[in-house]
């Protein structure tokens, strides 16, 4: 089966310009930022959306967000304010199918 997007980018065969990164979990910069700051958020275990990992394993959903704090922490967003947002399906307008948390910042929302 073809690897979506983000497998790739987290097996480094696409670059990406990572700014957080554990066993578990990969934060990078969005392509297309729609902030100032806009970073994404994925687990290395693939999953489709939120609906899905909740039910296959919920605890990666803990991993993502102590990684979001972890990083929001260190650099200035969690003091100045981030908005965490992720799409499920064609109304929300997801474009790509592996669960992952927009974290948007640096500038008043
Ligand atoms: P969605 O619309 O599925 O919630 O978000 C997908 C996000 O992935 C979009 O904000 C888009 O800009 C970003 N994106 C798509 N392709 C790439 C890529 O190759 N590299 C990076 N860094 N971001 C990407
Ligand atoms: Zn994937």
């Amino acid at each position: 089966m073809e690897k979506c997007l983000f497998c790739k980018i987290i097996q480094n065969e696409i670059p990406v310009k990572k700014v957080y990164e554990s066993d578990k979990v990969l934060g990078f910069e969005d392509i297309g930022p729609q902030a100032q700051t806009h970073l994404l958020f994925v687990h290395k275990n693939h999953t489709e959306h939120i609906n899905e990992v909740s039910q296959y394993d919920a605890t990666q959903l803990v991993d993502i967000f102590q990684a979001i704090r972890s990083y929001t922490q260190e650099n200035k967003l969690e003091k100045e304010g981030f908005r965490v947002v992720t799409n499920v399906g064609k109304n929300a307008g997801q474009t790509v199918f592996h669960t992952h948390f927009h974290v948007l910042g640096g500038e008043k929302l």
